[in-house]
């Protein structure tokens, strides 16, 4: 009688062994942050060493690579990105605004405007972890010559057609 009330119900299937003693300790390991990649960890999944492309998950930060030898804060910051070629256009083109925006107002307006589309392709690069620090930097700087070039651009058009109608009043 005692017997089958202490059972549990695993009984039923007689193939599948008792747990094993391991499971214990397993359970006050689980306490610790999780060493696998999972969402519950802090460190980004997937990180590849930005020399050698070793696949650096589990691996501790403020070591270097196994592979290479090479920070793995690098890798974390993106030390070794490619410039984006968006960014390098949105920085000159923002400077060619700025440049460029006496001459009617016309080419510094539309050497802004499209200063500020590169940069904002430059700057979803980066989200998109394409492209370092520093082309977010240069992103940023063409945007905002590209923001003044297009302002003092289209000041100047406005002068320009104050002046002409005034002339023809
Ligand atoms: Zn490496």
């Amino acid at each position: 009688m005692n017997d089958s009330f202490d059972k549990p119900p695993q009984d039923d299937e007689p193939q599948i062994p008792p747990p094993q003693p391991n499971t214990p300790q397993n359970q006050s390991f689980s306490n610790n942050p999780p060493q696998h990649p999972s969402n519950q960890s802090p460190q980004p999944t997937n990180i590849h060493c930005v020399k050698c492309g070793y696949n650096l998950t589990g691996i501790a930060i403020g070591t270097s690579c196994p592979e290479c030898g090479t920070d793995i804060n690098l890798s974390l910051q993106g030390g070794f990105k490619p410039t984006s070629g968006y960014a390098i256009t949105s920085l000159v083109l923002g400077i060619l605004s700025v440049i460029t925006c006496c001459f009617w107002g016309v080419p510094g307006s539309i050497f802004g405007t499209l200063a500020i589309i590169f940069g904002g392709l430059a700057k979803r690069d980066y989200r998109d972890g394409k492209c370092g620090n520093s082309s977010r930097g240069m992103a940023t700087a063409g945007r905002i010559c590209g923001i003044v070039g297009l302002a003092i651009g289209l000041a100047y058009i406005i002068l320009i057609i104050i002046a002409i109608v005034r002339d023809n009043m």
